[in-house]
């Protein structure tokens, strides 16, 4: 027996035992009417989490009962976002692949005297209901025969009447405590085309009626979902129980997951995207999985903080600087060291040769277990960062200074002589000497030097854009507060750069680490090309 690590797994080990159940079967159930985001993330690693646990099986179904929404552009997306995150699912199944079996089991609650066909408006239906204190009122249309209900169902679905203007009930009770319980609808009229099934249906069965079969064609065992389903689970069982399911799938609710910072509502990244606030669904502010992937977020990262948040029946909100430290604890062991200023300020080693050039080595990650270097070029005339050198040092300051000395990385110690300012009184440049017997690795100088700075080569190095993207939304200072009024405008800084050519010449979905800045990678924008941060190396959790 494996052993637990969340409730769910609890439940299906006692389940296992007990023989209740011989193996599991899960989904992942998306609405394809939009791009997953992170959120799903997590309910992706639970369905597929279980598969391998368990060595069950998991599907990708696609909950497509909603054609107006939906689009096979977003099934693309979706399926491309989970073979991204390094999941394969068993089956690919929609609910409109069930149409057919799905309105012979609505028949067959017909037949049962469990379901109804109701003339009233979906207006009137609701107005019908009743209250949490106050029991609905069943419809007139309740006790219709089971003969006419049939045949009215089955001109529903000939198209003899306008949207709307019949519908099939459950009949269930009106008095319940439970409002979904209370002759909830179960399929409509709607003429709208699907992108699967085209004109061939005008009615469409309701997710509650729908999900319960499906998961039940499909062999499913545990049909997970999030907390706010837990009052529709009384329907989902009435579906089996009355349909005589067996065995009879079982939901189990689980918390959504929230981050501070992150929009994660389908409906509200639709409208950042429509209302032109960010570029696209996979601009790298998006926490969408094809942002976070544009971004440069890696998929085991991602995996890494779904699974140590876990699962739990208690909604909460995940600090944003929790995932950044599963980012940062992934590419401290797996990116590349390389250099690049976000603020070139010149530097001129005056003592160096004229005209000479030389390949220094470079540490390509020192947290590798065999150590590997690359080439790197360097000269008379290089770029620091200008956040590296400072007119007004605080005590303890340990990179360049005037009369002070400070190691370039992987090359040699210099010192600041003089500075050139321009008629502002900004420092435009800055005249150092080398010390030629500190070269790293060789340093015989003698010289205790405690900072060590980036730089690049003037003559190889390449002008890029550098961004360092923010989030979309203020932080948790803002509960409770719609998102509008939580967006956060300044979500995006853009800097005149300069990189070492070997980050320009490789994978756009490889991710660097700059010394004291971030992790950065490639970014193809609509026009050009930069180069954009996946996460900064300050480490803000400590919680
Ligand atoms: P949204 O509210 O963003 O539109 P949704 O729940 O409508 O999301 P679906 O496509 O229906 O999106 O979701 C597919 C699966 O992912 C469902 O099982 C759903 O419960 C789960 N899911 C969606 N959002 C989250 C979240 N924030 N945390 C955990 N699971 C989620
Ligand atoms: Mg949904």
């Amino acid at each position: 027996m494996v052993e637990a690590t969340n409730f769910i797994e609890q439940i299906i080990n006692e389940e296992l035992s007990s023989g209740k159940v011989n193996g599991t079967y899960t989904r992942f159930p998306p609405e394809p009417n939009g791009y997953l985001h992170i959120g799903h993330a997590k309910s992706l690693c639970l369905n597929f989490g279980v598969k391998e646990k368990y060595n069950g099986k998991c599907n990708l179904f696609l909950d497509d009962t909603n054609p107006s929404k939906e689009k096979e552009e977003f099934e693309q997306a979706i399926k491309k976002d989970i073979e991204w995150l390094g999941f394969s699912y068993d089956e690919v199944t929609h609910a409109s692949d069930y149409y057919e079996q799905i309105y012979q089991f609505a028949v067959k609650e017909i037949e049962l005297g469990n379901a109804f066909v109701c003339d009233m408006s979906p207006e009137e239906i609701s107005a019908n209901r009743g209250t949490l204190t106050e029991a609905g009122k069943e419809s007139p249309y309740r006790n219709r025969s089971i003969e006419e209900n049939l045949r009215l169902f089955k001109q529903m679905r000939e198209g003899k009447f306008a949207d709307g203007e019949k519908c099939l009930r459950a009949k269930i009770d009106m008095a319940s405590p439970n409002i979904n319980m209370r002759d909830p609808v179960i399929y409509r009229i709607l003429r709208e085309t699907h992108y699967r099934t085209g004109d061939k249906w005008c009615i469409y069965p309701m997710y509650d009626f729908a999900h319960p079969i499906c998961d039940y064609l499909q062999g499913v065992t545990h049909s997970l979902c999030t907390l706010e389903f837990e009052d529709h689970r009384p329907l989902y069982d009435w579906v089996g129980i009355t349909l005589g399911f067996n065995p009879k799938p079982r939901q189990i609710e689980f918390a959504r997951l929230n981050v501070t910072n992150l929009v994660m509502s389908k409906r509200y990244l639709k409208k950042l995207v429509e209302d032109g606030k960010v570029d696209g669904w996979d601009d790298p502010r998006m926490p969408t999985l094809t942002g976070l992937r544009n971004r440069g977020v890696p998929a085991e990262a991602l995996k890494d903080f779904c699974n140590r948040i876990g699962i739990s029946k208690a909604n909460s909100e995940v600090q944003i600087s929790y995932l950044e430290a599963c980012i940062r604890e992934y590419l401290n062991a797996n990116a590349e060291r390389a250099m690049a200023v976000l603020k070139p300020l010149k530097v001129t080693i005056t003592n160096y040769p004229d005209n000479q050039t030389e390949e220094l080595d470079f540490d390509i990650n020192p947290n590798e277990e065999i150590k590997r270097t690359r080439k790197v070029t360097f000269s008379k005339n290089i770029f620091i960062d200008s956040d590296d050198f400072s007119l007004a040092p605080p005590p303890k300051y340990f990179r360049l200074k005037k009369d002070g000395y400070v190691r370039l990385k992987n090359a040699y110690i210099i010192k600041c002589d003089d500075i050139v300012f321009d008629k502002d009184g900004n420092p435009v440049e800055l005249l150092c000497s080398y010390v030629p017997e500190s070269k790293s690795g060789s340093d015989t100088s003698g010289i205790k030097c405690k900072g060590v700075i980036q730089w690049v080569e003037e003559s190889t190095c390449i002008d890029t854009e550098i961004r360092q993207y923010g989030y979309l939304l203020k932080d948790e200072e803002y509960p409770g507060q719609d998102f509008g009024e939580r967006m956060n405008e300044n979500s995006v800084k853009i800097f005149n750069g300069k990189v070492e050519p070997y980050v320009m010449e490789n994978d756009f979905d490889k991710a660097y680490q700059f010394l004291r800045t971030g992790y950065f990678k490639r970014l193809k924008l609509k026009d050009k090309e930069i180069l954009s941060e996946i996460v900064s190396l300050k480490d803000n959790f400590n919680k």
